[in-house]
């Protein structure tokens, strides 16, 4: 198979053209899987995801702390190619009962199906995420990628669709929370903020209106779904003392109450299996 490199303008490139170009080029990847996007304003999609190894922060509802250490180094080449093989059967002309497209997100765009998500741990901490990116939205793929909020997102491709979160009091790691990156923000991205106490509710709706947000792109409200035994990491942060958990209800009462601009979510893949199955 051989990965060469193709410009928006000329693709999809067919499968039977990958090569591998650039084999020096790594990252070290937890797991490749097709499943559904159970979040954002892409929820409910297919979409193949990436997850990369290794994250800096320790939130205290981390649900993917298997991801902090396991993983294999692969060549970018390899990626993209696992990529493409899943993703194939949506646009082999045997299956093609509807067109391999859909509106969502922004409802403005059609976007190839399935997408491509890179997640984690951390995806923004290897640097040649940023690469594997550009060469997956040159594939025509609608790429998206999970980012913690704490590292520069200025310097990805403007076509990679950037879904940050704003970390809340209740995730042990507010301090991180790298604020430069609001000023970057455009209307493709999304910024998540996962509540899980009523004070991260009150600091997320004051954080809004401080830095006007609303305008800017679609925001997420996602509810904290406790952990099971086994996702429960020694290594994740307490939540810090003093804060009062918050019901999904209730939360969403708030938020309507208060009129927020905001879009509650559920992690959607939690509902349809065991909340601890990976790869799914
Ligand atoms: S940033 Fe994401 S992967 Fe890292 S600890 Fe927090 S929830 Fe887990």
């Amino acid at each position: 198979m051989v990965l060469t490199s193709k410009t928006s303008a000329s693709c999809p490139p067919a499968l039977g053209s990958v090569n591998v170009s650039r084999v020096a080029e790594t990252l070290v990847v937890n797991e490749i899987y097709l499943s559904l996007q159970g979040e954002s304003t892409f929820a409910g999609l297919p979409c193949v995801f990436v997850r990369l190894t290794g994250c800096n922060l320790r939130c205290s509802y981390c649900d993917t702390a298997y991801a902090f250490t396991e993983g294999k180094r692969r060549s970018l080449d390899e990626i993209r190619a696992e990529v493409h093989r899943l993703a194939e059967p949506f646009s082999r002309p045997d299956r093609a009962h509807f067109p391999p497209v859909v509106n969502a997100g922004d409802a403005s765009a059609q976007h190839k199906l399935p997408l491509v998500e890179l997640t984690g741990g951390e995806p923004l901490l290897q640097p040649n995420a940023a690469r594997l990116m550009r060469t997956l939205a040159d594939d025509c793929f609608t790429v998206l990628v999970e980012t913690s909020g704490a590292h520069d997102i200025s310097k990805l491709d403007p076509r990679v669709r950037r879904i940050m979160d704003l970390k809340c009091p209740s995730s042990g790691e507010v301090e991180r929370n790298r604020w430069a990156n609001i000023s970057q923000l455009r209307a493709t991205d999304e910024v998540k903020f996962v509540i899980g106490t009523r004070e991260d509710y009150e600091w997320a709706k004051a954080t809004i209106l401080e830095h006007r947000l609303d305008p800017v792109c679609p925001i997420l409200f996602s509810w904290v779904a406790p952990l099971s035994e086994s996702q429960r990491d020694k290594a994740l942060k307490p939540v810090p003392k003093g804060l009062h958990p918050i019901s999904r209800k209730d939360l969403v009462e708030a938020m309507v109450a208060d009129r927020v601009p905001a879009r509650f979510q559920l992690q959607m893949h939690k509902f349809i299996w065991p909340s601890d199955e990976r790869g799914v």
